[in-house]
């Protein structure tokens, strides 16, 4: 690298920094937890003031506890701190010094839980019954998650099972698939979705088992060193793959921000940044294939009404919306965007049992959006936002890459 790549880069990661807050307030008008709930202070009174004059922790439990990491404020901050980021390291730096609760315990490791159930013959039908009957008898609400909610069932099959039988064609042209959990577990027809598009563009998929969940749950819910060893060993292999010039392209917004972008910024690590670069969110690499002239435009007609959710964590992004880019090329599809802010489920902040009034409340202007709206189904590129919206609504919804999938007749 260049001395003066060296140095913008440097100019760069310092504008992250809490010294650049203007308390300008931009920040907290777009926070929607502070629009949601008077108690909370907002994003510039956590993050930035406590890095810079160090509160004493008890003052601000609270106030960080509040924090959904949905970033918006980070969209919104005009000096480019990275709030919510900062909100996140000194939410780890609380918990060096106090307890986690059982509910923070079990929210943060979903992928622990997923491989013991996977390691049981027939463990996901009996987990999923377990869930019902928990669910019924109050169980999780005892343990300090919204009871009002059901957690979402085990698949059959995993994605990674699932992927052994799928039959690709051999290509030159190979990217890897990071499922992350919540596919891999839960909704891995996303990831079967994921795979036969990349083949209608010539590609081969491969997955690598090495990976980890991304730590998204783990940052969030405050156990930031678990969350380092993740980021090594997800880090070391996307670059192995780089190293082969393999792209890693993930269907899930919060993956992919995080493998992206959240690394290197939580743990200040060039190798993070560099790895980040080798990183795409599904649609990303799918309009860079259409910028090339490289992306298969031979859809078939698909007669859907569907409105986009767009999830924070892509937004954070900066891509714009190459999802609704790329299925408004199909013929039949009707896309709209939602365009009614975050959906107040930030991966599992909504499950926690004293934010689903927030989360609730957060989601509402969507809820009534999607109400109004008399689409088909809704489309949006995170899996927890989707649980929400099925939550809030009843609609349908999908991940848009299964509404291409469709297009290519598959
Ligand atoms: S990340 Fe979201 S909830 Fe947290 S302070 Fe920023 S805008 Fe508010
Ligand atoms: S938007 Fe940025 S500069 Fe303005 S108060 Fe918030 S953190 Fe500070």
């Amino acid at each position: 690298m260049s001395e003066v790549t060296k140095k913008i880069e440097e100019m760069e990661a310092a504008l992250f920094t809490a010294d650049h807050c203007l308390s300008c307030t931009s920040c907290m008008s777009s926070c929607p937890v502070m629009e949601a709930e008077k108690k909370y202070l907002g994003p510039k009174m956590v993050g930035p003031a406590h890095r810079r004059m160090q509160f004493s922790q008890d003052d601000i439990e609270e106030c960080l506890d509040f924090c959904s990491n949905c970033k918006s404020c980070e969209r919104a901050c005009p000096s480019g701190v990275a709030v919510s980021t900062l909100n996140m390291l000194q939410r780890a730096k609380y918990y060096e010094t106090h307890a986690h609760s059982h509910c923070d315990d079990m929210l943060a490791h979903g992928e622990r839980m997923a491989k013991r159930v996977r390691m049981l013959p027939g463990g996901p039908a009996i987990a999923n019954l377990g869930m019902r009957i928990g669910k019924a008898m109050g169980v999780f609400g005892a343990l300090g998650m919204a009871g009002e909610r059901s957690i979402p069932p085990y698949a059959p099959k995993s994605f990674l099972q699932l992927f052994k039988d799928i039959r690709q064609p051999r290509s030159e042209k190979k990217v890897v698939f990071f499922p992350g959990c919540f596919i891999n577990d839960n909704d891995p027809q996303v990831g079967v979705a994921f795979v036969k598009v990349m083949n209608a563009n010539g590609y081969e998929v491969l997955v690598d088992e090495e990976f980890n969940c991304c730590g998204s749950p783990l940052v969030f819910m405050g156990y930031l060193a678990e969350a380092h060893e993740h980021a090594d060993n997800n880090v070391a292999h996307i670059m192995k793959w780089q190293a082969q010039d393999i792209p890693v392209v993930a269907c899930c917004a919060s993956c992919s921000l995080m493998l992206k972008q959240e690394y290197h910024e939580l743990f200040d690590d060039s190798k993070m940044q560099a790895a980040g670069r080798n990183v795409y969110d599904a649609f990303e690499f799918l309009e860079i294939l259409a910028e090339k002239d490289e992306l298969n435009t031979d859809f078939q007609p698909v007669e859907e009404k569907l409105l986009y959710h767009v999830p924070c964590h892509l937004k954070s992004q900066g891509l714009g919306v190459p999802a609704a880019r790329i299925l408004a090329q199909v013929p039949g599809v009707a896309v709209e965007q939602a365009d009614a802010g975050c959906c107040g489920m930030s991966g599992n902040y909504g499950f926690k049992g004293d934010k689903y009034a927030i989360s609730m409340k957060i989601g509402e202007k969507l809820f009534n959006r999607i109400k109004d709206a008399d689409s088909d189904e809704v489309i949006c590129d995170c899996g927890t936002c989707r649980l929400q919206i099925q939550h809030g609504t009843q609609a349908k919804t999908c991940h848009p890459v299964q509404i291409l999938a469709k297009a290519y007749g598959l």
